[in-house]
């Protein structure tokens, strides 16, 4: 049997019901705060990964599905190209490309599948969705601005509100600009160079070559000595300090609450000052539902003109998953079934199906070879409120046998009536 790749799943009803649901809720919000959607390739050059991710990150150094482009053209021979591990590197480009401050657009959404080559396990794959935006802009257009951040962090607590996700930590940090970066470095080097032999392998290669992801470590052994390491928090200058203290405040005067965690310092190079996450408690290990941050270098890394930016990336998988049961009314069930019975009918029952379709009712039809036994078994297993009997006696009658399924209860409806019937009751 062929099976789907490793870390790949397919999505399957009543699931796709949730999922589209989510995406319906999502939409509505982004709406709200002027948001517009751009959809990017699913592959990219694999460059725009290496400038824009960062060759360090765990992302680019080993989770890429990377290829060769074999095309005939002399200048496709050769071209790396890699499934997209994440969507902003993407937009980034798109909005460079495009000139998209040209046309005001500094407002971006997408929905989208994501390619990793991770350790598959419960809420981690190799291809999962992300719901992501991107606020993106010349400074003049206060992109900057903290009132961007905390507009974005608004928007994102009434997202998880209307879609019915309760009991979220919105996780927040501030990891400085480049210059705050520098020093930090420069002293968690120092703090590691005596312990470093101590620690994980993969601890061991971040302290030379980007210690800050030394924080990214979830090996136990490792906490005790990452939990004496200087924070980032330290080493913000008066700029960053002040960026962060108003983000905060605005947070504060719409009633978002947060928590400080100085130890969030994120996967990718690109972020700047602001860096956050969302977790949930029902997750279990993979607890982060969401995660992002401001990006201000990032435009510019890609060729691109200055363009301070915050975006966030949902794992829309794991947003999925913490739905409370009460979504569950999303999975919308036939109101009702036709059953045809007798040679002939299928016509009659086709005419009437398409009549009580146009009234908006979600309608499952069955054939005229079945008996009356194997049409209520059909009936109930595609969880019908009502069966309906299409037999030769009833379109003479123009009246048809209604049967609600749960109480058993039947009564004789002229065609007439049959649509508003069935749509008042539950
Ligand atoms: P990141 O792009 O790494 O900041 O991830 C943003 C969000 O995407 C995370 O908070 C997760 O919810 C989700 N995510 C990242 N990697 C995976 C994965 N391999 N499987 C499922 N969800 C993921």
């Amino acid at each position: 049997m062929i099976k789907s790749p490793r870390g790949t799943r397919d999505l399957l009803p009543p699931d796709t019901a949730l999922w589209n649901f989510v995406e319906g809720a999502v939409r509505d919000v982004f709406r709200a705060y002027n948001f517009h959607e751009i959809r990017t390739p699913i592959f990219e050059s694999t460059e725009l990964f290496a400038r824009g991710v960062g060759e360090e990150t765990d992302i680019v150094a080993k989770e890429m599905f990377t290829w060769e482009d074999r095309g005939r053209a002399e200048s496709d021979k050769g071209q790396s190209l890699t499934l997209r591990p994440e969507n902003t590197a993407g937009v980034v480009r798109a909005y460079i490309e495009h000139k998209l401050w040209d046309r005001g657009l500094n407002k971006l959404f997408y929905i989208g599948p994501q390619f990793r080559r991770e350790r598959p396990q419960k809420g981690r794959y190799r291809q999962f969705y992300q719901i992501g935006a991107e606020v993106i802009g010349p400074a003049t257009a206060g992109s900057e601005s903290p009132a961007r951040d905390a507009e974005i962090l608004e928007l994102l607590a009434t997202l998880l509100d209307r879609v019915g996700i309760t009991g979220w930590t919105l996780e927040l940090n501030s990891v400085g600009c480049p210059a705050d970066r520098a020093q930090f470095n420069e002293a968690l080097r120092k703090a590691l160079e005596p312990v470093a032999a101590k620690m994980c392998a993969d601890c061991q290669r971040r302290v030379v070559t980007n210690p800050l992801r030394v924080f990214d470590c979830k090996v136990p052994e490792d906490q005790p000595i990452i939990e004496t390491l200087p924070r980032i928090s330290q080493f913000l200058d008066e700029g960053c300090r002040k960026h962060f203290d108003e983000v905060q405040e605005i947070l504060k005067a719409v009633g978002v609450p947060f928590v400080l965690n100085d130890r969030l310092v994120r996967g990718l190079d690109y972020y700047t000052r602001t860096a956050f996450e969302f977790t949930h408690g029902a997750l279990g290990a993979q607890n982060a539902i969401l995660g992002g941050g401001r990006y201000d270098g990032l435009s510019e890394a890609l060729g691109g003109p200055a363009a301070p930016g915050i975006g966030f990336a949902i794992g829309e998988d794991r947003l999925v998953m913490s739905l409370p049961q009460s979504a569950e009314s999303a999975i919308r069930k036939p109101d009702i079934y036709i059953a045809p019975l007798g040679a002939g009918m299928n016509r009659e029952a086709a005419r009437l199906a398409r009549e009580l379709r146009r009234h908006g009712l979600v309608v499952d039809l069955g054939d005229e070879s079945f008996r009356l036994k194997k049409s209520f078994e059909a009936a109930d297993k595609a969880g019908a409120r009502y069966i309906l009997i299409v037999g030769e006696n009833e379109v003479k009658a123009d009246a048809f046998a209604l049967k609600h399924l749960a109480s058993g209860e039947q009564v004789t409806v002229p065609r007439g009536e049959l649509a508003a019937r069935i749509a008042k009751s539950s």
